[in-house]
């Protein structure tokens, strides 16, 4: 048995896809990107 927190642990971190950024857990699931690089992408072709 692996303890919950280690599982947890073990999971690799969500980093900005942009600029690699750890993201915060509070950060919304759909984003791939940091706010920095999320506000700077208002034109960027999807
Ligand atoms: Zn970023």
């Amino acid at each position: 048995m692996i303890p919950v927190s280690e599982f947890y642990n073990n999971l690799p971190k969500k980093t900005c896809a942009r600029c690699g950024v750890v993201l915060s857990e509070q950060a919304e699931s759909y984003k791939s990107e940091c706010e920095d690089c999320h506000n700077k992408n208002d034109n960027y072709p999807a």
